[in-house]
């Protein structure tokens, strides 16, 4: 956990914001671990769940008796100052193993050396198979770490230093890591980190007014329950973390030339060795000027992607599942939007839907349309829905070949012609170019909410649904408009002042 925010959840007498979509999430959580707890108690055979008022000890004895698994269980270190909570305790040949629950995926293409066993063989290592654990769960492991020191101090560690992670993926497995391999192994960087927050701890005893660590802006900020209280204070400070890709070792190095804010950065040479890269300086002139910029020269037109009938493209999804696909069909200056819906969310509603959106884009590629969407999910979660069903897209070998020879990623396409103030959302570039949802929370994960709404019976979640997919694809509409409604007269594009120039010249449009 960040070191700010031990020192927030401990000594800040401030309110926290705990949105819907966080407080959902937290509910899937202890749903899925339910699920995968349920599941296991059902594969193995013996298996103690720990109760009672004082679960420490009846944990040891737990321990003490061998059985094959641990559930419930809570591990208090020696001096007291350090109470662990693990999901599962599993035993080994000579001991324990800690694992972790989690619901997001862990197994990855590439990441940290690891092994994956099904859920049946958890107890037999040898029962295993090679596998990467996603280097950006790293934190998963820091925390079966500590249960591993914990179990330590108790006497029932394993000596195989290895700790699992249970995550999303079907069938459920676990992906073991060696906590005590590696260049900078789980255990010493845990260690490292136990330091670290006991020091930020002490601090607030004494100055609970202020963390010792200051706070930078990084992605887990976003999960934050104190996310608006930091971003206040880095944003009335002007913080370059708040930047992409400043660390607080890049603003410390900054800091110590005397560059703390983003005006600072923006009037950089983009070049200059002190920053990770040269987009950060592009990115800090954006976000002082608050607007997009372009990436090049501002005399040569921007290639916007078009085609005489136009298609936005957006779909929903609840649980992975397709429940409303929306095009807005723009020719000769006007736009129809043509939903195609499945309120059931049952996979026979589903399989009709993709079918008959299937067939729309086979018409739209027959008609020569560019279909546009935002990233690759549309075309990522139309392949996995397609093999879910086995159906494909008339007249295209694949799905992903329908996509390459008739889609294009409006978001891909931003990327690379416009320098953003703060990242590459649709709902960051769109009102950058002037567009507002009619929603005041907007957002794919708000949406799975309100189509639970409707599913739990509130009908007037239908209307949002609609009216926030259609505004999706408003958006994109829009985003191709004011790109070519800022033409200096050489062309599209060609009225947005360039970031590689500074101080960006006066407004033109
Ligand atoms: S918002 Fe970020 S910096 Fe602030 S406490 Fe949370 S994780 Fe730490």
């Amino acid at each position: 956990m960040c070191l700010t925010r031990i020192h927030h959840d401990r000594f800040t007498d401030a309110p926290t914001v705990v949105d819907e979509v966080r407080s959902r999430d937290a509910a899937l959580g202890i749903e899925h671990e339910s699920l995968v707890l349920t599941r296991l108690t059902g594969v193995m055979r013996r298996v103690a769940q720990v109760t009672g008022d004082d679960p420490v000890a009846a944990t040891l004895d737990a321990l003490a008796s061998g059985a094959d698994l641990v559930l419930g269980a809570r591990l208090l270190s020696a001096d007291g100052r350090s109470v662990g909570v693990p999901d599962v305790l599993v035993r080994l040949d000579d001991g324990y193993a800690p694992i972790e629950v989690k619901h997001h995926k862990v197994l990855g293409s590439s990441g940290i050396d690891g092994l994956v066993a099904p859920l049946e063989s958890l107890t037999d290592v040898s029962a295993t198979g090679p596998a990467k654990f996603r280097t950006g769960r790293r934190r998963d492991l820091l925390q079966v770490a500590h249960y591993r020191r914990l179990l330590d101090e108790a006497g029932y560690a394993s000596r195989l230093a290895l700790g699992g992670v249970i995550g999303s993926e079907r069938p459920y497995r676990c992906v073991w890591v060696d906590l005590e391999a590696g260049h900078t192994p789980i255990m010493v960087e845990y260690d490292d980190y136990v330091v670290a927050a006991t020091d930020a701890i002490e601090h607030g005893v004494a100055h609970n007014d202020e963390p010792l660590v200051d706070p930078w802006w990084r992605t887990e900020c976003t999960r934050c329950d104190w996310a608006a209280h930091c971003k206040g204070r880095l944003e009335a400070t002007s913080d370059v973390t708040l930047l992409s890709n400043v660390t607080t070792s890049v603003r410390d190095r900054l800091a110590r030339d005397g560059i703390t804010t983003i005006e600072q950065v923006a009037a950089m040479d983009p070049t200059d060795d002190r920053l990770p890269g040269p987009k950060v300086v592009l990115q800090a002139r954006a976000r002082a000027v608050g607007r997009l910029l372009r990436f090049d020269d501002p005399s040569t037109p921007l290639d916007v992607p078009s085609s005489p009938t136009e298609v936005d493209f957006d779909i929903e999804t609840y649980r992975g599942q397709i429940y409303l696909a929306g095009f807005l069909i723009t020719a000769n200056g006007s736009s129809t939007y043509e939903p195609i819906i499945d309120w059931k969310g049952d996979l026979t509603g589903e399989r009709e839907l993709v079918r008959r959106l299937f067939s729309r884009l086979a018409e739209f590629a027959f008609d020569g349309a560019v279909v546009q969407h935002w990233t690759d999910y549309e075309r990522r979660t139309l392949e996995e829905a397609g093999a879910r069903h086995g159906l494909s897209i008339p007249g295209s070998p694949t799905v992903g070949r329908w996509f390459d020879d008739h889609g294009v990623d409006l978001c891909d396409w931003t990327r690379r012609n416009l320098v953003s103030p703060a990242g590459y959302s649709l709902k960051v570039i769109a009102p950058l170019c002037g567009f507002e949802w009619r929603d005041d929370d907007p957002g794919g994960r708000q949406s799975e909410i309100w189509f639970e709404q409707l599913v739990d019976g509130d009908d007037t979640m239908r209307e949002r649904l609609l009216e926030y997919n259609e505004d999706d694809v408003i958006a994109q509409r829009e985003i191709r408009r004011w790109v070519r409604r800022n033409d200096s007269g050489a062309g599209p594009g060609t009225g947005i002042p360039s970031a590689s120039t500074w101080p960006i010249p006066a407004r033109r449009t």
